[in-house]
C-alpha cells in the first residue's frame, strides 16, 4: 500500500491523491522499477526535472497515477496551497528576458482530478505574474517565474 510507504509522501490536491517520492524512491522509479504495479512514464528522461524542482524551494515534483504509468507533475507551493503548473520557457516581448515559467492554465494538468472543472476555474482566478525584469505582461499565463539571479 502506498499510504504506508514511508519513502513516498501523499498529498491531496484538487481532490486527487498525488505522491511525492523521496530521493531514493525517485532513483528506483527512474531506473525503471515498478511502484504499485506501475512504472514511471519515460523513466530514462532522468533526473533533470527533479533537479530543477529541487533547486527551487517553492516547486515540488510529484507523480500521479495515469492509465498505465506514473506521470510527473510540477506543483507550485502558494503558501501551503499546491497549484499544478506546466513549465514553459518564455521570452518577454518587452525586454527579452528568458526564463522558466509555470503556467496553471493548461487543462491537461487537471486530468485525473475529480474536481477537474473547478480546479481549472480556480486556476483562471489566480493572480498572474508579469515579467520579473521589466514588469511587462508575459506572453503566457504565469504564476511562477525563475528568480532573476538564475536567468541573467
Ligand atoms: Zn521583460
Amino acid at each position: 500500500m502506498l499510504s504506508s510507504n514511508s519513502s513516498i509522501a501523499v498529498l491531496i490536491v484538487d481532490g486527487q491523491h498525488l505522491f511525492a517520492p523521496n530521493t531514493e524512491a525517485w532513483r528506483r522509479l527512474e531506473s525503471g522499477e515498478e511502484l504499485d504495479a506501475y512504472k514511471l512514464f519515460e523513466p530514462a528522461r532522468g533526473a533533470s526535472e527533479r533537479e530543477f524542482a529541487n533547486r527551487h524551494a517553492d516547486l515540488n515534483l510529484v507523480i500521479e497515477k495515469s492509465f498505465s504509468s506514473w506521470l510527473r507533475l510540477v506543483l507550485v507551493d502558494l503558501g501551503g496551497n499546491f497549484q499544478r503548473v506546466h513549465l514553459e520557457y518564455l521570452t518577454c516581448d518587452g525586454c527579452g528576458w528568458k526564463g522558466w515559467s509555470g503556467n496553471p492554465w493548461v487543462p491537461d494538468l487537471y486530468v485525473g482530478s475529480p474536481e477537474m472543472d473547478q480546479a481549472l476555474q480556480r486556476a483562471y482566478d489566480l493572480e498572474l505574474l508579469d515579467c520579473p525584469r521589466c514588469g511587462e505582461k508575459l506572453p503566457r499565463a504565469s504564476i511562477w517565474t525563475e528568480p532573476l539571479s538564475k536567468t541573467e
